[in-house]
């Protein structure tokens, strides 16, 4: 039989997070001093929306509960402050070896 597909294997890159280690503490719980382990955690693109593909290829990305992710008032999809606290976070990571002008010409935004 005549192997039909052959499924190639995608170029994607799959950077770990420059920014937290996976190791089951959640990024913002952990700013507020609890290290707790959750069994759930969410992955977070930094930059989300059009940036994203851009936030993966730079490790742009942190683990997050649930409620600091996706529910409740805290949940950084819910919550302007805390987004904006991780892309600022995330910016001046990346800033530590890119200027801020390949920043801005990247995310088309300066967060700080
Ligand atoms: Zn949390
Ligand atoms: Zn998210």
């Amino acid at each position: 039989m005549i192997e039909k597909y052959h499924k190639k294997k995608k170029g994607k890159k799959h950077k770990a997070s420059i920014l937290h280690r996976r190791d089951g503490t959640c990024f913002l719980c952990a700013m507020h001093g609890d290290y707790r382990y959750h069994k759930v955690l969410h992955e977070h693109h930094i930059f989300g929306g059009a940036n994203r593909p851009l936030s993966e290829a730079e490790g742009l990305k942190v683990y997050l509960c649930i409620p600091h992710h996706v529910d409740g008032p805290e949940a950084v999809h819910n919550n302007a402050g805390n987004m904006l606290i991780l892309r600022q976070i995330g910016q001046r990571e990346y800033e530590k070896t890119h200027t801020r002008e390949a920043f801005i010409e990247k995310f088309g935004k300066n967060y700080l």
